[in-house]
């Protein structure tokens, strides 16, 4: 529907000249990145896409891969096993917070900050690290519909800087919340978060979600449609971290962002939608990618955002 592009343009335009927040750094090769870079994709169902910017850029999915990594576990666990895990209460904690992991604590509190996607990816199967990325790599193909892969320079830059997570897993490895080898875990942690997406490919994958699993795309399913329902849940209730309820406030659709400036956000039943943009907020979320969003959700399309028809 030209209407449709044509709004996503207005708001291009409209967002393009904010400068505010600031690339992440604590990831050096993150500090990279253009900040200009910005783009927004929406993927429909039957398989439309109405896109700005620079939805073809290349960039690491971060913390976006939680999502579709705890979709893996959950086949690979069942929901029941994979609960006694890994939770799924909402912090109000920052990503990376080590506030709440102590003795009384028996697991992680869910999948979508640090702590519970470390423990969640230290769960998936497999007979060796090779064949657990393998594993995973092709979980993520099945989501965009082409060959992913990992950046190697970010992988590296996270693996030799990323004490912070590293300390995390031991504090759970000391708790008896996760087991040897952590190493393994970490490594393969740090691969998933430096997949390589585009905007398109995030809108597939949201798109994927919205199918009940199915690629709209290729027609090719990427997860068992009775694990859509659970991933859908902890993203509304924890996606966004400390600013997931005011999240649900103001946009009121389950999202994941990640620290290299991705949001991406599910219509379930209707479309995908992604934006990229890598300035970011205090709370790690990109700054232009919350005002797209919120403009989206007022937009007449707010009522799509809300569960109605979208009419596109
Ligand atoms: N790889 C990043 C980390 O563990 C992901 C965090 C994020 O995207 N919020 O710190």
């Amino acid at each position: 529907m030209a209407q449709v592009q044509t709004f996503l343009e207005q708001l291009y335009h409209e967002f393009k000249g904010i400068t505010d927040g600031k690339l992440a750094s604590y990831i050096p090769e993150l500090a990279r990145a253009d900040p200009g870079w910005f783009g927004i994709s929406i993927v429909t169902l039957d398989g439309r896409s109405f896109e700005v910017g620079d939805v073809a850029q290349k960039f690491t999915i971060q913390s976006i891969s939680k999502v579709f990594v705890y979709g893996m576990a959950l086949e690979d666990y069942g929901r029941e096993k994979l609960l006694r895990k890994v939770g799924v209460e909402p912090t109000g904690d920052p990503f990376n917070s080590l506030i709440r992991l102590d003795e009384d604590s028996k697991r992680p509190d869910n999948p979508m900050v640090n702590a519970g996607a470390i423990a969640t990816t230290g769960l998936i199967t497999g007979s060796d690290p090779a064949e657990r990325l393998n594993r995973m790599l092709s979980m993520f193909e099945r989501y965009v519909g082409n060959e992913v892969f990992v950046d190697v320079s970010t992988f590296m830059s996270e693996k030799t800087t990323g004490h912070r997570n590293r300390a995390m897993a031991h504090l759970m490895l000391n708790f008896g919340m996760i087991e040897q080898p952590i190493e393994e875990a970490l490594d393969l942690y740090f691969q998933q978060c430096a997949v390589l997406v585009t905007t398109h490919d995030l809108a597939v994958m949201a798109a994927t979600l919205a199918n009940q699993g199915v690629n709209p795309i290729t027609g090719q399913r990427a997860v068992g449609s009775e694990h859509v329902r659970d991933i859908l849940s902890v993203m509304y209730t924890c996606g966004m971290y400390n600013f997931a309820g005011e999240w649900a406030f103001r946009v009121g659709i389950p999202a994941k962002s990640g620290v290299s400036g991705g949001i991406m956000a599910v219509v379930p039943n209707q479309a995908g939608i992604a934006v990229f943009s890598p300035l970011l907020d205090g709370h790690g979320n990109s700054v232009r990618g919350l005002k797209v969003f919120e403009a989206l959700s007022r937009f007449e399309l707010g009522g799509f955002l809300r569960g109605h028809q979208l009419g596109l």
